[in-house]
């Protein structure tokens, strides 16, 4: 019974979560190159659970009734315009994530532009799959750039010529997700400009460290609020501002540029709701972890923590080029690690083999002209892990080679998802090796790999 008759003790359901929490990949300790940012900084956690908890029950609807948050929102919010090259006059919102600053700066510029009655939006392939959710969400068409095969940019002038009367915005990424490359902002800016177009930048995944890197000696090309024609920028502080879940800022140039995020409303008989972002009620808990977190840690924390993630970085990519038959897709020039094979050995068998040695990788399938790959976001905390992640590397590699690649099962991934999972003999839920799942998801074209992961996800969110 979920809901028991009578209530259990404390120490009980505690017991219960950590139980639970036993199934899941370690969030700590540099093992798990996705989802989780650990800077392996003592201490932390408890800090940002104290303030957490101080703030938890605080509610952000009314900054008036809750000045507290007020100030802790504008902290972060300078803060990170601090980091971004902010000029004077820039303003902005803390956000829940990521996902949900792109849905705003999506919707910011969608409703700038009441004289557009088909609104678009251009943005390279690379871009977060999070402006493919806010086009879909907010009935904003999207133009999607190529990027060059190899360097896995887009070109200015194809951004320039996609730039129509009903472009409301383009979009560009510093770095993108998938492979940690950073467009070319300043040029993708400039056209943007030269149109009268809004330019957002989503520096989610990197705002935090590229700046970082920047001063320590990393040739990273212009993308913050230096490049005139940037009018927005998003950072999240739950990657590597380190904070937890829960928390990322939306930045806009000036005060004018933000106005149409705003969502106001008197036209019922309760309190006249005013909301800058798509939640009302939320929590004071990420934002108070936040502001803990970033205080706590300081500029100089915060470079220092760049440093060891750049040595981590480093290690990973030689030890990758260090083996024969894997190649690192792009160059390794911010925080992620991202490689591919020839086929040999097969980079699903692969990502098994190393998570059977307890190293969680992320495969990312084919896409047009790229092939599959292995992805590694990397922290602060790997740092001390690279030897030991190099040496079974090696070892995963000669294992993925004597295991030979996927043979699919004659199956027809059209098919409904019962007979699938049956057929793949995956009816009791995740195998241990995913590789062929991973397969055939791989060979399926996009649409049929959103309809199956859907059904799978559906499947298993029911009570
Ligand atoms: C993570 C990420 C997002 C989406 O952020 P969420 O916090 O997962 O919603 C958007 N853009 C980039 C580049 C990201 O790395």
């Amino acid at each position: 019974m979920s809901l028991p008759k009578d209530g259990l003790p404390a120490e009980q359901v505690l017991d219960e979560i950590r139980a639970l929490r036993t199934a899941d990949r370690p969030t700590h300790g540099g093992r798990l190159f996705a989802y989780v940012y650990d800077p392996a900084v003592p201490g932390l956690d408890e800090l940002a659970m104290s303030a957490y908890s101080l703030a938890a029950h605080v509610n952000g609807l009314d900054p008036t009734a809750f000045p507290s948050l007020l100030v802790m929102e504008n902290a972060l919010v300078g803060a990170a315009a601090q980091v971004l090259g902010g000029p004077p006059g820039v303003v902005g919102s803390v956000t829940s994530g990521g996902t949900e600053s792109l849905l705003l700066a999506v919707k910011t510029a969608r409703d700038a532009r009441p004289d557009v009655d088909r609104p678009r939006m251009v943005a390279p392939v690379t871009a977060h799959a999070a402006f493919a959710k806010a086009a879909h969400y907010l009935g904003v068409a999207l133009d999607l750039i190529p990027v060059d095969p190899d360097s896995l940019r887009p070109l200015a002038t194809d951004v320039a010529a996609a730039i129509g009367p009903d472009t409301v915005l383009v979009a560009c990424s510093a770095p993108s997700y998938a492979h940690g490359v950073v467009d070319p902002v300043a040029e993708i800016a400039e056209v943007a400009a030269a149109a009268g177009v809004r330019c957002h930048v989503d520096a989610c995944f990197g705002g935090w460290t590229l700046p970082y890197l920047r001063r320590l000696g990393v040739d990273v090309p212009p993308f913050d609020f230096a490049v005139p024609g940037v009018t927005s920028i998003s950072v999240d502080l739950h990657k590597y501002a380190y904070c937890p879940k829960g928390v990322s800022v939306l930045l806009h140039r000036d005060e004018e540029l933000r106005r149409p995020q705003y969502f106001g409303y008197a036209g019922w008989p309760g309190y006249t709701m005013v909301n800058p972002v798509i939640s009302s009620t939320r929590s004071g808990g990420p934002i108070a972890a936040a502001y803990a977190v970033l205080r706590h840690i300081g500029d100089s924390g915060y470079l220092a923590l760049a440093g060891r993630t750049r040595e981590a970085v480093r290690g990973l990519a030689a030890a990758v080029s260090d083996v024969d038959g894997l190649r690192l897709l792009a160059p390794a020039e911010t925080t992620v690690v991202c490689f591919t094979s020839d086929g040999d050995p097969d980079l699903f068998v692969l990502a098994d083999e190393l998570a059977a040695r307890g190293w969680h990788t992320q495969p990312q399938f084919a896409f047009g002209d790229l092939p599959a790959s292995i992805h590694l976001t990397v922290a602060a905390a790997v740092a001390p892990q690279v030897a030991a992640f190099a040496t079974d590397l090696a070892v995963a590699v000669d294992a993925a080679r004597a295991a030979g690649p996927v043979v699919l099962p004659p199956v027809d991934p059209s098919a409904p998802l019962p007979e699938l999972l049956a057929a793949l003999g995956l009816s009791g839920g995740l195998p241990e090796r995913m590789a062929t799942v991973n397969t055939l998801l791989n060979a399926a074209p996009p649409a049929l790999r959103e309809r199956l992961l859907i059904d799978f996800l559906s499947h298993l969110q029911r009570p």
